[in-house]
């Protein structure tokens, strides 16, 4: 490899670290694939095109095959749930599987490089990007994005034709966008950056990723794409980083609009010094870095490394054996893939409520009039972020419901699409009610109204759902609510309005059957909430790892109403709370019912104190005790009770999701090793600090019914 570098002249290095865009004129992109000075491209899926341009690359004076990549971030064209969904499995496995399915449908197309995962820690709901992550915790959002990076990888056999290169982004700290704003500056301090944000990318490079990507934001000042900490220092020096740094959609240029760069040259120069090494699209290496080199403001030798960065990719993709397309086309959409698809879709589904057991339908429960904006809606449960998978593929619930025979049907949407403001469509579901035995609302949000650049202020249902599914309950039938959403949305009023509700996060091609599956009782529900669902936009952000206060909520505080008039400025006490929506969130993260119940009980832990390189031993017992079978997610949470900085009220450091027959019990034995309990400390490096902790086996981060023991750190 290094002699293929040593051998291009500085132009056709600089050729390797440009990116473009396909410009739909396919000539026009041979030629410049002729000319060596692409390396890589975006956006062209024609599987004749990319044999047309790889041909040319190979022709180019360097003879470099290029990197195409694209965006395929849930499924290329199976779709299986958005990420927030994915995470919402606990099911690592799955994940896994999703993205080596995607790796494969996508090498169809000659793809070889895709932009996921995001493993953005985001915790305001607000931000439209949420459905793209894992959710609000590093720990989760780091064995998911390790999962899905195994699995677009080919779990190390990078070399595989069926595999891809996967970009873990974006670094860094972009899902704390100001007021939920995309796009918008953050403000990190130090600690929270390596103690939370970092966290993912740092088992991102563990997990042998071979891209990140800069993010759009600054924070505190500084933008990502010219942040030479995070680029240089934390990736390279930390983590010992030797793949290659892209920067996002024209983030290079952008730092000009940012006023952090002066002109596309002050760019390419803030860029390439602080450790980037491709720029997407935005022209100023293509234009600039050249002259960088002429004028002496940068040696050559930094652009020979910036360009061995990448070959190194190419070569361990095995593009330089295989640069044409070997995949068959007839694995896009295989039974297999549908089948995977259809089970992360069960398995992501959270069942919010279900009062007098409503769910699984009773056998006599036959006559389903399904309404709701998204009963019938094939492109929008497919998600944001979706350029290649076919609505013509999707199965809705409606036409699950109606393929599955058991049932008989009725459907009268009631809303056209979830922004639908009309209400004359309420009289006639309510009407149609009446001739049922059950009546099934599946609202929620359009896919349009998440991912990147749709953020929201109010995060209530759209239009006039909630109207609808009020006026429903007033039927007195039994109402079954589906939410199919991008994002937590504020629901407490539409909780009360049903008598079971299920959340499935816009669930993909399969979420039809899925759920399906799920009303019928033929798989119960196992998703657990990846994120913390607000009672109110105003108490955002919210999520179960924050820090503890001097004066912390009891959960008995005085709310609003309660207040007596002309009361005495400190008659309610001095907490930390909301006086409207008091201290505690609508729904907390990890919870999520289930058909069956689960008794935890005999705790161990294998001692009580432990030192640096141990491994603590914690096991106990999960009992079903109910009459179905079921599955749990037995989540172990600790807490550092002082350190020398503020620690969080809780963290959680594994999980597992076991499946247990009705009426059985099973071992759970987690092996946690000490080394997690380090931390970035006041002095700016990982600590582990000597002191007790407390521990919990838990259902969810409320500790209902959790199971809590202590052990010191020496
Ligand atoms: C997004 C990235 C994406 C890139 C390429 C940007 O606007 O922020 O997540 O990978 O576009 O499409």
């Amino acid at each position: 490899m290094d002699s293929v570098v040593a051998r291009m002249d500085l132009k056709q290095q600089i050729g390797q670290l440009v990116q473009f865009t396909s410009s739909g004129n396919i000539d026009e992109m041979i030629d410049i694939a002729r000319s060596g000075m692409m390396g890589s491209i975006l956006n062209d899926v024609d599987p004749e095109h990319v044999n047309r341009l790889q041909k040319a690359a190979l022709e180019s004076p360097s003879g470099i095959p290029i990197l195409i990549s694209r965006d395929v971030i849930h499924g290329y064209k199976t779709i299986f749930p958005i990420p927030l969904g994915q995470a919402a499995t606990f099911d690592t496995a799955l994940v896994r599987q999703g993205s080596e399915i995607s790796a494969i449908e996508a090498t169809a197309d000659g793809i070889r490089w895709t932009f996921s995962p995001m493993i953005d820690i985001a915790r305001d709901p607000r931000w439209g990007r949420i459905a793209e992550g894992y959710g609000e915790d590093p720990y989760l959002t780091s064995v998911m994005g390790a999962a899905a990076i195994r699995g677009y990888q080919g779990d190390g056999n990078l070399n595989k034709p069926t595999a891809i290169a996967a970009c873990a982004k974006h670094f860094v700290g972009y899902g704390a966008a100001t007021s939920g704003r995309d796009y918008n500056s953050t403000y990190i301090p130090l600690n929270q950056l390596h103690n939370v944000y970092l966290v993912p990318f740092e088992a991102a490079a563990k997990a042998g990723v071979q891209t990140y990507m800069s993010s759009f934001n600054d924070n505190d000042g500084v933008p990502s794409t010219g942040n030479k900490y995070i680029l240089d220092d934390v990736l390279r020096g930390m983590w010992n980083f030797d793949g290659f740094v892209v920067s996002d959609w024209n983030s290079v240029g952008e730092m000009i609009t940012h006023g952090f760069c002066a002109d596309p040259k002050d760019a390419a120069y803030k860029a390439i010094t602080a450790g980037l090494d491709m720029d997407m699209v935005s022209n100023c290496y293509l234009n600039e870095l050249e002259n960088l080199v002429k004028d002496g403001k940068i040696p050559a030798s930094l652009i020979t490394e910036r360009c061995k960065n990448v070959v190194r990719v190419k070569y361990r993709l095995g593009l330089f054996d295989n640069p044409y397309i070997v995949t068959k086309q007839d694995v896009k959409y295989a039974p297999e893939h549908l089948a995977a698809a259809q089970k992360t879709a069960e398995e992501s589904a959270v069942l919010i409520k279900n009062a007098n057991n409503t769910l699984p339908l009773a056998a006599n429960a036959k006559r389903i009039l399904v309404t709701g904006p998204m009963a019938d809606a094939p492109h929008d449960q497919l998600g944001t972020w979706v350029f290649d998978g076919d609505k013509e593929h999707t199965i809705t619930p409606l036409k699950a419901l109606q393929d599955n025979g058991n049932y008989q049907i009725t459907y009268v949407p009631g809303l056209n699409y979830s922004r639908d403001n009309k209400t004359d469509g309420i009289a006639k579901a309510v009407a149609a009610a009446k001739n049922s035995d059950v009546i099934l609302f599946v609202g929620g949000e359009e896919s349009i109204l998440s991912g990147e650049a749709h953020c929201l202020a109010n995060l209530n249902l759209q239009g006039t759902q909630s109207q609808l599914l009020e006026a429903l309950k007033k039927t007195g039938k039994p109402v079954v609510a589906v939410i199919m959403a991008g994002r937590p949305l504020t629901i407490r009023r539409d909780i009360d309005n049903c008598d079971a509700m299920i959340y499935m996060f816009h669930p993909g091609t399969m979420g039809g059957p899925a759920l399906v599956n799920i009303l019928s009782g033929k798989v119960n529900p196992s998703g657990k909430l990846p994120v913390t669902f607000p009672v109110s936009v105003g108490q955002v952000p919210v999520y179960y790892g924050k820090s503890m206060t001097g004066r912390p909520a009891s959960g008995t505080e005085i709310l609003l109403d309660a207040i007596p008039a002309e009361a005495g400025q400190t008659s309610l006490g001095c907490r930390s709370y909301h006086l409207d929506d008091g201290f505690y969130p609508l729904l907390p993260f990890g919870y999520g019912l289930s058909y069956t119940t689960f008794k935890y009980s005999d705790l161990t832990i294998s001692g009580t104190s432990f030192s640096k390189g141990d491994v603590i031993k914690v096991s106990c017992k999960v009992a079903n005790t109910g009459s179905v079978d079921g599955a749990t997610v037995v989540q172990l949470y600790v807490r550092d009770l002082v350190g020398s900085i503020v620690r969080p009220v809780l963290e959680l450091k594994d999980f597992r999701r076991v499946e247990i027959p009705a009426g059985k019990t099973v071992d759970v034995t987690f092996d946690l090793p000490v080394s997690r309990l380090e931390f970035f400390g006041l002095d700016n490096k990982f600590v582990l600090e000597p002191g007790k902790f407390k521990l919990w086996l838990a259902q969810d981060s409320n500790l209902k019914g959790a199971l809590e023991g202590d052990f010191e750190v020496k």
